[in-house]
């Protein structure tokens, strides 16, 4: 990467960052349009938000990700931010327009092209979603719009039953709360067609841990993972021995990107060469 001082830049702001794979990919999808545009990863601890979105403006830097732990607190550093990211919460991403910041969350749309792009039909489906933090906060908006049901465990129930308050607001569907528990997951997988992961659990350095036990899962339930260090959680080795159908974390990775790489630059994301990227770094990280 060549830098001038014409160097358009983008970054990616969270807590911890090292692990990000962001800088891969979207340096990968400039290089290949031969864009002058250069990102990094800043480390942002909680403390420091501020001065780091203000600094956004100051600097000039033309796009942000945001990650963990920002993605709700950032809203207050905004001049505009759009309705589905209003309504969630939660904003993944920024726009520096002549100085005014927006903010739009594309974690939800990552999420649906990522089950489309792996034959995945969620019109009419059931599906249960593991999580309630930012990033299940954004698919539970998205596939909202399209699932018969929805259903959320959450270590914390009250994160779930909050989420679910704020769908109901604005989606006809039937959404059900429940603690994430072996036994809630047992009656609920027996009658789901899509579950969802989005929690952290199997991520990298706990790899040997799954939410899941296998024999809970029915063959035929689709499972989307949504960590993708490693590519293959436990979860989706257990869930493919059982015979479902799986999906793991990197093409959300890459279709939540390809929306801000278009809102940055104007250009149609490169969504091949970044996935590439990312499955190359995966594999430099795990081997596999
Ligand atoms: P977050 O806002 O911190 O939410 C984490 C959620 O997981 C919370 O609901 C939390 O429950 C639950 N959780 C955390 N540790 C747990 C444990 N040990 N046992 C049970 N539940 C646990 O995080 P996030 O931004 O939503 O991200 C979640 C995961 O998705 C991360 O691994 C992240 O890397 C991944 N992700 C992937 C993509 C992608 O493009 N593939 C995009 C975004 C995020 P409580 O409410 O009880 O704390």
């Amino acid at each position: 990467m060549t830098l001038h001082l014409s160097t358009k830049l983008c970054g990616v702001i969270g807590d911890p960052i090292e692990h990000s794979l962001s800088p891969v990919m979207h340096n990968a999808a400039f290089r290949e349009l031969g864009l002058d545009y250069a990102y990094f990863a800043f480390h942002v601890p909680k403390e420091s938000l501020k001065p780091a979105i203000l600094g956004v403006v100051g600097l000039g830097i033309v796009g942000l990700n945001v990650t963990i732990p920002h993605k709700l607190q950032v809203l207050r550093y905004l001049d505009h931010v759009d309705e589905e990211a209003s309504r969630l919460g939660a904003v993944n991403t920024v726009i520096n327009r002549d100085g005014r910041l927006y903010g739009c969350n594309t974690d939800g749309i990552g999420a649906l092209r990522a089950l489309e792009q792996n034959g995945v039909t969620v019109k009419g489906k059931r599906s249960t979603l593991m999580g309630a933090g930012g990033a299940s906060r954004a698919i539970a908006f998205k596939l909202s719009e399209h699932v018969r049901s929805m259903t959320i465990l959450n270590r914390t129930k009250s994160r779930a039953a909050s989420l679910a308050r704020s769908l109901r607001r604005y989606r006809n569907i039937e959404v059900k709360v429940k603690e994430l528990t072996e036994e809630n997951l047992s009656e609920t997988l027996r009658e789901t067609d899509i579950l969802i992961n989005a929690t952290p659990i199997g991520m990298w350095p706990n790899v040997d841990v799954t939410p899941v036990r296998k024999e809970l899962l029915p063959s035929g339930l689709t499972v989307f993972d949504i960590v993708y260090n490693p590519i293959q959680t436990r979860l989706l080795h257990d869930a493919s021995k059982r015979g479902c159908r799986v999906i793991d974390g990197v093409d959300m990775l890459v279709h939540q990107g390809a929306p801000a790489f278009k809102l940055w630059t104007g250009r149609e994301a490169p969504i091949e060469v970044m996935r590439k990227a990312v499955l190359r770094a995966l594999k430099r990280k795990f081997g596999s």
